[in-house]
């Protein structure tokens, strides 16, 4: 035990010391099938066309192996979006990236999924707005969105890969806090909790008014300790479900 934290802590040092950046986020996308009322993207995200293409994504691995980097995040808009996806993922587990995935949930199909969990993905997280269809398809404006992420979500679950929930928090959603908690701690599942949203890309404030206001964070604060979440953990995680404080 003593040696491998040596190791790793020789191995952090290293990766410190020579300023590697261990973990990329590639933002495939801008392209999003889901219109949430608090999206970052600030554009029209179901006709957003704007991408790299596959020999730009290509050139950049082989750059990021080069420096060093180890992790890869796709991330987007939704990165099944993106036209090259399969390649890019393949291509990057070929060249011994650990991938993490964040996904809205409702685009898998058996194929996709099914690829991800026999190649290997170390990490799929899921962006929920709610802990129940009714919320979390009125704050995404998807009708079904509930359901296909809580179904993809318990599948690969069941194929034993690593999958996390990230509930955006917002002051229409702060009621189903504890319930999330509930739905998620019986599939076995870690869910994390963040309230501070992104500013939009495009400078619009829409999204400022689904903030919470002080005494909902205080509520928030309340809920998650009565949740049994005591640690303020702040992170900041890549976006979609991201860029705020985790807890
Ligand atoms: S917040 Fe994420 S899932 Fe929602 S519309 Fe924006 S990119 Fe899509």
């Amino acid at each position: 035990m003593a040696r491998n934290t040596s190791m790793k802590d020789e191995l952090f040092n290293k990766i410190r010391n020579n300023f590697i950046p261990y973990n990329a986020t590639l933002i495939l996308t801008n392209h999003c099938n889901q219109d949430c009322i608090y999206c970052y993207l600030g554009v029209d995200r179901k006709k957003a066309d704007c991408f790299l293409s596959f020999q730009q994504i290509y050139s950049i691995l082989y750059q990021l192996v080069e420096i060093g980097s180890y992790k890869i995040e796709f991330t987007g808009g939704e990165p099944l979006l993106y036209p090259y996806f399969k390649e890019v993922y393949k291509t990057s587990r070929k060249l011994g990236f650990e991938i993490t995935m964040t996904t809205n949930g409702t685009l898998f199909d058996n194929y996709i999924a099914s690829l991800l969990a026999d190649i290997g993905v170390s990490k799929i997280r899921f962006s929920i707005s709610g802990a129940t269809a009714k919320t979390h398809d009125s704050i995404t404006r998807y009708e079904g969105a509930f359901d296909k992420a809580f179904h993809w979500i318990k599948w690969f679950k069941k194929k034993e890969c690593n999958v996390t929930v990230n509930y955006v928090v917002l002051s229409c959603n702060l009621h189903e806090i504890e319930r999330a908690k509930k739905l998620f701690d019986v599939e076995k599942i870690p869910i994390s909790f963040c309230e501070v949203l992104v500013p939009s890309f495009s400078g619009h404030k829409e999204s400022k008014k689904f903030m919470l206001n002080q005494e909902e964070i205080v509520k928030m604060l309340s809920t998650l300790n009565k949740c049994g979440i005591k640690s303020k953990k702040v992170e900041y995680a890549p976006i979609c479900s991201a860029g705020r404080k985790q807890h």
